[in-house]
């Protein structure tokens, strides 16, 4: 009754199921990472020296930028952080796009776009992708507006849009151009459009530690772009956004760079069996280069995505299920463990 009338009228945000901490349960509802972080975060959490909670963390994540800097070879200038890259989602609107500004989005993409697009009354436009789901850069561009958010690898999709047409339309694209990068570890070779910050002004890159460092529950995001933007989401931000526990796990995290290497790389042989276990299966899956698979039950067993989440839940077995334009009869599974997965096929093979 308090509320802004367009508050009034937004859907709360629902999230999947959330196991208790001691729930034995396989979990490939929200494309977390199976794995534990690196045991560097162990050792960080065990040696912090607790008293230092009384004070207030450093306001800027300095050391994480420096850290994130040397790593992706920028400046600490043209690096942000943020509380997950949710934040930075929601500080893009605050500090770059005025009410009745409009974005342009491929649909499918990440639904808290649309979200905050509203609470910032910012209109979205969304260009439906083609049947196989790929982005046409110039169906984005045909639209005028004061910004572009694409989401590479997109979600729910999984798919990826090739690194030259992402800097083609950074070449013809004058507004700000938002690449939400938060599966871009899982995508194959050199796939980032991070170099693009040095050319284009207008480009910033959002990143999370959440999916590739297993690290959803730190709530750490970051992004890259040239100083004056970085700038100007310094100065939107909460006094202390990024906790010092966060900080502190995400420089430990930064730093084991092969771990990093070693998980993403058995991700990525689980997501090639699990999609030709499906296939064997009649579903359709296309590849994707992201951790989770969007893929289509055949209609030959009889049961619909919804039907097939809902049984495989009976088991203690979480995936989530689309069905909205677009994503008709769809379920989005996230890669677990080899294990997981196993059990994951085996009861997909009874139904
Ligand atoms: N972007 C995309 C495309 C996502 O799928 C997610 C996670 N759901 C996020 C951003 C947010 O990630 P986080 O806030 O955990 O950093």
């Amino acid at each position: 009754m308090y509320a802004k009338p367009h508050i009034r009228e937004l859907a709360p945000y629902i999230p999947g199921f959330q196991p208790a901490a001691d729930q034995q349960v396989i979990k490939l509802n929200s494309n977390e990472n199976p794995y534990p972080p690196s045991p560097q975060v162990q050792k960080a959490l065990q040696t912090f020296d607790y008293s230092l909670l009384r004070r207030y963390p450093n306001a800027t994540a300095e050391y994480v930028r420096e850290e994130l800097a040397s790593i992706y070879n920028v400046e600490p200038s043209q690096v942000f952080c943020g509380n997950g890259s949710d934040e930075i989602i929601a500080l893009l609107f605050r500090a770059f796009l005025p009410e009745e500004s409009t974005i342009v989005l491929p649909y499918p993409t990440y639904s808290l776009y649309k979200t905050a697009a509203r609470i910032h009354r910012v209109h979205p436009e969304f260009v439906a992708t083609s049947a196989d789901f790929r982005v046409d850069i110039e169906a984005l561009l045909a639209v005028p507006s004061d910004a572009i958010i694409l989401v590479n690898p997109n979600a729910p999709t999984g798919l990826l849009l090739p690194v030259e047409s992402v800097a083609e339309l950074a070449r013809r694209y004058k507004g700000l151009l938002i690449i939400d990068e938060a599966y871009i570890d899982f995508a194959d070779g050199a796939a980032t459009a991070l170099p693009l910050i040095h050319e284009h002004p207008n480009v910033i890159v959002i990143r999370t530690l959440s999916k590739s460092y297993s690290l959803c529950g730190i709530r750490f995001g970051y992004a890259f772009a040239n100083a004056e933007l970085i700038q100007s989401l310094d100065k939107c931000k909460d006094s202390y956004n990024v906790s010092m526990l966060t900080q502190t796990i995400a420089a430990a995290a930064l730093r084991d760079q092969s771990y990093l290497a070693a998980t993403i790389q058995r991700l990525k042989e689980s997501r090639r069996e699990l999609i030709g276990q499906l296939r064997s299966l009649g579903y359709s899956a296309p590849d994707s280069q992201a951790n989770f698979v969007l893929c289509t039950p055949p209609a030959s067993r009889g049961l619909t995505a919804r039907q097939i989440t809902e049984k495989l839940a009976e088991q203690h077995v979480y995936v989530r299920y689309f069905d909205s334009p677009l994503l008709e009869d769809k379920l989005r599974i996230s890669i677990g463990t080899e294990e997981e997965n196993e059990r994951l096929f085996q009861l997909l093979r009874t139904m």
